[in-house]
């Protein structure tokens, strides 16, 4: 069986290409996952919208009542960094509810990727940082509202902190969150995770997975977990826009790698989100993108 892949062709919400998020790399990464030969017919799975009740699981009922209609306030729309329209609205909820099918697809075939998610600065109240819900923490809250998990890793390695997961899942003993991301970088202002390490601009590499390779032992030692919701964003590349620590495309590969072998040698499900990454060169971008998918498919 190939590595499972959830998409839809409307995560990509047609973003003129000069916008600061580049929204163009999703059909790409999708090109460039056909190219590998990892998108076949018996790869793919189309993602379907999350419905309001998943998304309160979540966030504020008003914050996700406001998206579905599309009257965001226009402060949170500045928090979000674009406004939120029909198109980002669907995007929204599709990249959610893809994240709760790969999610579903994990704990069924012990691996499976999500080709958007990972918009874990989106808050309980409200989204921020190009992140409208929080689709890692709604797919958890999801599975264990269903009873198929009892207890959830969360490996966030998005460059940025994760403080909108960690605000949701704040305080749940059933979730463990983990960011390791630029103390530098956006936000500013963080919300603590169960376990956050910060780490100094231009990183690189070699401390780099030297640091995950410390803690991922740590991390399965806490408890038995049942899935591990990575996020694999690819703003810790050194050509980056955003991103500070430096890392290459070799780094990027090595780090993927890490995660994804030590916990599925351990019989872990892992789902992988794409996570950030902002980049000019959208089809570097993309091929970035791939690589968690280049990995994940030798443990599918
Ligand atoms: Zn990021």
């Amino acid at each position: 069986m190939p590595l499972q892949i959830v998409h839809h062709p409307d995560y990509d919400a047609g973003f003129a290409v000069n916008h600061r998020f580049p929204m163009s790399k999703y059909p790409l990464l999708m090109d460039a996952l056909r190219a590998r030969g990892l998108a076949g017919p018996n790869a793919l799975n189309t993602a379907e919208p999350a419905p309001a009740s998943w998304l309160k699981l979540a966030h504020a009922a008003d914050y996700v009542d406001q998206v579905l209609a599309c009257t965001v306030p226009e402060k949170i729309e500045r928090e979000i960094g674009f406004p939120v329209g029909p198109r980002v609205s669907l995007r929204a909820q599709l990249a959610t509810g893809g994240t709760v099918l790969a999610a579903r697809l994990a704990l069924r075939h012990g691996i499976a990727c999500n080709t958007a998610g990972g918009s874990h600065h989106a808050r309980r109240a409200q989204g921020a940082g190009f992140c409208t819900f929080n689709d890692v923490a709604v797919a958890a809250l999801m599975l264990l509202a269903e009873g198929t998990a009892q207890k959830i890793l969360v490996v966030d390695l998005d460059v940025h902190q994760g403080d909108g997961t960690a605000d949701i899942l704040a305080g749940d003993p059933r979730a463990f969150t983990f960011s390791m991301h630029g103390d530098r970088n956006y936000p500013v202002r963080k919300i603590a995770s169960d376990l956050d390490i910060a780490l100094p601009d231009g990183t690189g590499d070699a401390a780099y997975l030297e640091r995950l390779g410390g803690i991922l032992p740590e991390l399965t030692a806490k408890a038995r977990w049942d899935i591990v919701f990575y996020n694999a964003g690819v703003d810790v590349h050194a050509e980056d826009r955003l991103g500070r620590l430096s890392l290459s495309d070799d780094g990027l590969r090595a780090r993927d790698e890490a995660v994804i072998r030590h916990f599925r040698l351990l019989g872990i499900p892992v789902c992988g989100v794409i996570g950030g990454g902002y980049s000019t060169d959208v089809a570097a971008l993309a091929a970035r993108h791939a690589i968690l998918f280049e990995v994940a498919s030798d443990y599918a």
